[in-house]
Parts: C-alpha cells; sequence; structure tokens
C-alpha cells in the first residue's frame, strides 16, 4: 500500500483526518500556539479529558477524542524545548513523531497531520526540525501498517515550502 506525505499550509484544527497532532506542553492542560488553537476549537470536554491524563512527558503520545473538531482524534505529544542542540533535542522531537504514528496505528487510524512540532515558542530551528520530522516518520511508516497519509501541516508558506523541499530531495533518492 502507498502511502501519500504532503506538506499544506493551513489551520490544523481544521482538518478532517483520523488524527491531529497536538505540540502541547507536559500538563496537557492548554497552552499558547497550535495547543491554544486546538482547545479552543475542540471545546472544553477536551481540557476535562486531558485533566485525567496525569500529563506527558516530553517525547511521549497520548490519545483523546477530537469532540468539537472536524478531526475524530488529537494524539497530544510533548516536543523538546531547544537547547542549543546538545540536550538530546533531536531524539526527543523524532520520538514525538514516531510515538504519535504508533498511537495512530495502535487505534486503527489512518489519516493524521502533523504540525511543526517545538518549532514555535519551543524555538527548535525549522531547518533542523524538518529533516528530524520527515526521517522520523519514514523509519515508522516503513514497520506500521495501516496509516495512509500523513500531513505536515504549516502554518506559512516558509515552513510548507521547506517541506516540500525535503520531500522532493526524498523522492528523488
Ligand atoms: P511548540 O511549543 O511545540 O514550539 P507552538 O504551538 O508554539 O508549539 O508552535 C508549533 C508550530 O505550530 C509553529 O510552527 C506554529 O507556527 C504552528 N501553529 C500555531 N498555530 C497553528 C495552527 N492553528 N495550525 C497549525 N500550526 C499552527
Amino acid at each position: 500500500m502507498s502511502i501519500t506525505l504532503r506538506a499544506i499550509c493551513a489551520d490544523i484544527t481544521t482538518l478532517a483526518v483520523d488524527a491531529i497532532v497536538n505540540a502541547a506542553n507536559s500538563t496537557l492542560l492548554g497552552g499558547g500556539g497550535v495547543d491554544g488553537a486546538i482547545h479552543r476549537a475542540a471545546g472544553p470536554e477536551l481540557l476535562a479529558t486531558c485533566r485525567t491524563l496525569n500529563g506527558c512527558a516530553t517525547g511521549e503520545a497520548k490519545i483523546t477524542p477530537g469532540f468539537r473538531l472536524p478531526a475524530k482524534h488529537v494524539i497530544h505529544t510533548v516536543g523538546p524545548v531547544w537547547r542549543g542542540g546538545e540536550h538530546g533535542e533531536p531524539a526527543l522531537l523524532a520520538a514525538c513523531y514516531r510515538n504519535a504514528l504508533e498511537l495512530a496505528a495502535q487505534t486503527g487510524l489512518e489519516t493524521i497531520a502533523f504540525p511543526c512540532i517545538s518549532t514555535g515558542v519551543y524555538g527548535y530551528p525549522p531547518a533542523l526540525a524538518v529533516p528530524c520530522a520527515l526521517g522520523a516518520v519514514k523509519e515508522a511508516l516503513a514497520r506500521l501498517q495501516g496509516i495512509r497519509e500523513v500531513i505536515f501541516c504549516c502554518f506559512s508558506e516558509e515552513e510548507r515550502m521547506r517541506y516540500e523541499h525535503a520531500l522532493n530531495m526524498k523522492h528523488k533518492d
């Protein structure tokens, strides 16, 4: 089965996929950026459910329903805060993508959209985050069953171009 990987520029809260991924903080109790947007769009039931999850460690992932979102589920993951790159950031960022996809596959989901985890308030340089994300996704998809489509949902055209470029580079080799 062929799997589609694509980059789009959109508000992730508008996507009618099986799961959108939330770049949450470790409390899972909401925050700014994409996390705030997801909680606003999903409604208060999301926060009520997140309160029962006991937070989430960096690199780990937890799943909830999507409530009022067009997406059926939200997979919450906590990206690393960028501290210069020598504090395990690449392995932790890769773990976010890997654990989110493993949870999606275990739940029987087929379509999933990721934001650019850690590249906002958490300060991960996009030029390093994009190849890390792509590498982790490809590695996970090579061994997981059932996922048909992975969308990299960018919030700027510049970000989307970065993914587009990286995806095309991979196609050529
Ligand atoms: P982090 O704390 O992991 O850095 P942020 O939410 O600050 O998380 O940023 C992660 C990425 O999500 C950034 O690239 C930001 O531009 C993007 N973003 C913010 N809001 C949305 C949204 N509604 N849809 C998709 N991406 C978003």
